[in-house]
């Protein structure tokens, strides 16, 4: 059976999962070795891409065309308030795009967020062919955080079809996060999974029955509440003691910022397990003032950390107690509490937690991985008959129409489960109304966001409210919303699959394949290239090492002395093609180096 791959496309780093031939789900690691991967993309001087952990370390020197938190942008309009934010805080160049959508400026070229985020894609499905070679893992399920609305959904699983990927379904990230921890054990409980990544922040309470049914009850969440902020406040603390200090505003510098970002969120990382970290950033403005060097180095303690940040963590705390208020269900009710997400290792949002629920949190799962491996697991019982899943997910926000007056009028609420669908009826209001402007509505936190329009045109002419007209409203299990409008009498109608306005058409998104499709055979051709050289380069080295004894040997013959011509002429013809980047003939060369290793080697054993 054909695998599927699940992936955690995560704002700071992302990961994938297969479950492997004997059902064990596994989280696939790196080249280098990691499990997780930097969710960061660059493009370098020269012009190459760089993602993950190679664009993570050159981002200080690159910080300009270096993206990173680019699933805080996904989905959502340029002037839209996060977006806004963004534009002040990150290093890169955020440009408005032809749909008042947000495009990345890396070098000279515009890239959208689903771009950004397929490369990101991309690299994950080469991390998992990588372990599978020869399998071609086309189909994914990709997570996003419950709290993502229709648009961030919409542009999430095209970024996948960017990436060249086959996404079967999206599931949201808590969910993802309990299929993991439940798979396989037959249990009755009521669960609450707290993920706090590096940008988002999600709740979800579930209901986890025999036979392998996962019940959302409830979601609840802030797509602006991470990792990130956490490191904000120490690098607002950092810079504003500096600037009390030294009269200097690091803002201002690029790079500067850059190296005090890292260094935030390093420090933070430490307090998680120390009392007291150490920032120290030599040279952090070369030329001050009055042309001096400046330095920052101060400690910071965890309790002045903690006091930063309280009302992060108060945020987290009102997101869970609303969330069990929405589910009817008090801490009580709640059997087990599981962590997700980096910053869940933080030991006060371990604490916060373990009040609101009145238990301490599980500690069975990984709470890097398991997001990963639930989607891994979604994604082989989509495919396969025989298993014993079912997976009740719910919407995280109402949705309707603004009618007459600026009024919502709400058809699916909050939390209810999907796939869904709801029909109301509505009546023209002025005579002779032939057309009927729809204005699809999602209520996210208290606020409403038009989420598409449509105009059902060629309405019979009629007297005010005669006329009435069948909307329906469907979620699709992905969470993605489509509208259907009908005149009930006519039977005229009219169906959009509801694409904010920050999305991308149909032919952006396969031209946008079509580039990423030729980057990435362009890039395994580069793959093949370097490999080829490595091994020719060890040849080389090898052959180079062994070449005085094998002449000392054999330089008195004839037959040697051509050997060793031979020898010295194929070793500069591969170091000629290497120098070119000729693949084919870097090839042809060291098979004849492989030939000739293996005769020198045979000179040099034999006995004399
Ligand atoms: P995730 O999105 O789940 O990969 O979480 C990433 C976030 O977790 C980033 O903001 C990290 O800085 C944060 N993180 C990772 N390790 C730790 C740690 N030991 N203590 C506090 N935060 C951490």
């Amino acid at each position: 059976m054909e695998r599927v791959i699940g992936i955690d496309l995560g704002t700071t780093n992302s990961c994938v999962a297969i479950i492997d031939d004997d059902g064990i789900p596994q989280v696939i690691p790196n080249r280098g070795g990691y499990k997780t991967t930097p969710s960061i993309v660059a493009v370098t001087e020269g012009g190459r891409r760089l993602v993950g952990h190679i664009a993570k370390r050159q981002s200080i020197t690159n910080s300009e065309n270096t993206v990173y938190t680019a699933k805080r942008l996904i989905g959502r309009k340029w002037d839209s308030a996060p977006v806004r934010s963004a534009r002040q805080s990150v290093s890169y160049t955020i440009d408005e795009g032809p749909h008042g959508d947000v495009r990345i400026k890396l070098r000279d070229e515009h890239f959208s967020v689903q771009e950004i985020s397929a490369m990101i894609l991309q690299e994950m499905k080469l991390v998992a062919e990588e372990s599978f070679p020869g399998e071609p893992l086309n189909r994914a399920v990709i997570t996003v955080p419950a709290y993502f609305n229709d648009g961030q959904r919409q542009a999430t699983k095209d970024a996948g079809h960017i990436a060249g990927l086959d996404v079967i379904r999206i599931i949201n990230e808590p969910t993802a996060a309990a299929l993991a921890y439940g798979y396989g054990k037959s249990m009755n409980k009521t669960i609450a999974v707290f993920d706090l990544g590096g940008g988002t922040f999600d709740v979800s309470i579930l209901e986890i029955g025999e036979g392998g049914v996962f019940k959302v009850v409830a979601t609840a969440g802030d797509t602006f509440l991470g990792g990130e902020d956490f490191d904000l406040r120490i690098v607002d603390w950092l810079i504003d003691g500096f600037k009390k200090e030294h009269g200097v505003d690091l803002r201002e510098d690029r790079m500067a910022l850059q190296r005090v970002k890292d260094a935030a969120e390093k420090a933070k990382c430490e307090l998680s397990a120390v009392k007291e970290a150490d920032v120290n950033l030599p040279f952090i403005i070369s030329h001050g003032p009055d042309n001096e060097s400046l330095h920052l180095q101060r400690s910071i303690d965890r309790a002045t950390f903690e006091t930063l940040c309280a009302d992060l963590l108060e945020r987290c705390l009102d997101i869970c107690r609303g969330a069990m208020k929405d589910a009817r269900l008090t801490a009580s009710d709640i059997e087990e509490v599981v962590l997700v997400g980096g910053m869940t290792r933080m030991p006060a949002v371990q604490k916060a937690c373990s009040d609101v629920f009145k238990r301490e949190p599980s500690k069975g799962v990984h709470p890097d991985e398991v997001v990963a491996i639930g989607a891994a697991i979604q994604g082989k019982a989509l495919l396969d008959e025989q298993e014993d899943l079912i997976l009740l997910d719910v919407t995280p926000h109402a949705l309707g129409l603004l009618t007459a007056g600026n009024h919502f009028d709400e058809l699916i609420g909050q939390n209810t489960t999907v796939p869904t669908s709801a029909t109301k009826t509505f009546t023209t209001s002025r005579d002779n109304q032939t057309a009927v402007k729809i204005l699809v509505m999602q209520r996210e936190s208290d606020e409403n966001q038009l989420l598409g329009e449509f105009l059902l045109t060629g309405l019979r002419a009629a007297q005010k409210g005669q006329i009435e007209i069948e909307v329906t409203f469907s979620i699709d299990s992905d969470g993605i919303v489509s509208v259907f409008a009908k005149d009930c009498e006519t039977g005229l109608e009219q169906s959009i699959q509801v694409t904010s306005s920050s999305g991308l058409s149909q032919e952006e998104i396969s031209q946008m394949m079509v580039s990423a499709e030729e980057y990435m055979i362009e890039r395994k051709g580069d793959d093949e290239l370097e490999g080829v050289r490595q091994n020719a380069e060890k040849l080389i080295a090898e052959i180079e090492k062994l070449f005085p004894e094998v002449e000392a040997l054999v330089a008195s013959s004839d037959f040697g002395r051509e050997a060793l011509a031979k020898t010295r002429d194929v070793l500069a013809l591969t170091k000629d093609a290497i120098a070119k980047n000729e693949l084919a003939a870097i090839k042809e060369h060291s098979e004849a180096l492989t030939r000739t290793l293996k005769m020198f080697k045979g000179v040099v054993s034999r006995p004399t």
